[in-house]
């Protein structure tokens, strides 16, 4: 049974945006999906109805058994609790540590802020830090985390995401905000975190190169509807 199982998913806004035009796909544990098309083309509404930060209109999406545009609030924050969001904008909260954005995501996504004054283990707290090192902040675990660069911010989100040991993570144009230089330190973390863990990862990226270069398959989406899918050694030009 696939991890998660999306069946004609449409997405209206109102009635001039349709969103997602009846979007069917299936992804396996393991797989590395790039989802990749043009600015408007529905990447980021697909992404953020999976973990239902938008509605769906109509269609089905199963996550790990649960249909989640019928979950209830209780199996609704399961779902979520093993989805790892990773944003474009980072998303960190700029007065704390470094090493508190990555304990934050433990508590789940968007968990309150009185989360946040719980007390954490110091398990929690050496698997933290073991992330952190291993994707090269090693000297910025005690900083604020906006004094990071934006190719740093984004390693402290992949940590984050991690963390919460999810089945799932879901990166919504990880790299859009980023220099090459850092892109390639952000996408390589990603990768091979997913890999060693055993995560499955859905990444939306306007970059047709770094989707090659990284996925092993590939989304293709415009207008709302999948003109694409399939591994990145048959993607031909204009697609
Ligand atoms: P992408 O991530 O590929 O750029 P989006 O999912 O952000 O695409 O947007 C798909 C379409 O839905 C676009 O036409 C966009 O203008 C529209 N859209 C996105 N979010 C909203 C919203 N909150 N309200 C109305 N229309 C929206
Ligand atoms: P980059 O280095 O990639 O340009 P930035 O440092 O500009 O990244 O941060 C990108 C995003 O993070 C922006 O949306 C910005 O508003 C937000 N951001 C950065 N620093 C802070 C801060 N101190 N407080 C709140 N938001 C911040």
């Amino acid at each position: 049974e696939p991890l998660l199982s999306i069946q004609q998913l449409t997405k209206q806004y109102n009635k001039q945006h349709t969103a997602l035009a009846g979007i069917s796909l299936d992804v396996s544990r393991g797989e590395f999906v790039a989802v990749i098309g043009p600015s408007g083309a529905g990447k980021s509404t697909l992404l953020r109805s999976i973990n239902r930060l938008a509605e769906p209109t109509s269609g089905s999406i199963a996550f790990e058994g649960v249909r989640v545009e019928q979950a209830r609030k209780k199996e609704l924050r399961q779902v979520r609790a093993n989805i790892g969001m990773i944003f474009q904008h980072y998303n960190l909260v700029y007065r704390l540590s470094v090493l508190e954005n990555v304990l934050h995501g433990r508590l789940g996504h968007m968990s309150s802020f009185a989360g946040m004054f719980s007390r954490y283990s110091e398990a929690d707290k050496e698997e933290a830090i073991r992330l952190l090192r291993k994707v090269g902040l090693e000297n910025e675990i005690y900083k604020r985390a906006d004094e990071l660069s934006g190719g740093q911010k984004q390693r402290v989100g992949i940590c984050r995401a991690l963390a919460q040991k999810p089945s799932l993570i879901l990166a919504d144009e990880p790299i859009a905000s980023l220099d090459p230089r850092s892109s390639k330190i952000v996408m390589d973390a990603l990768r091979a975190n997913c890999e060693e863990q055993g995560i499955t990862c859905l990444v939306n990226l306007h970059q047709v190169d770094v989707a090659k270069r990284y996925a092993t398959r590939i989304v293709g989406i415009k207008a709302g509807k999948v003109v694409f899918d399939g591994p990145p050694s048959e993607l031909h030009e204009g697609y």
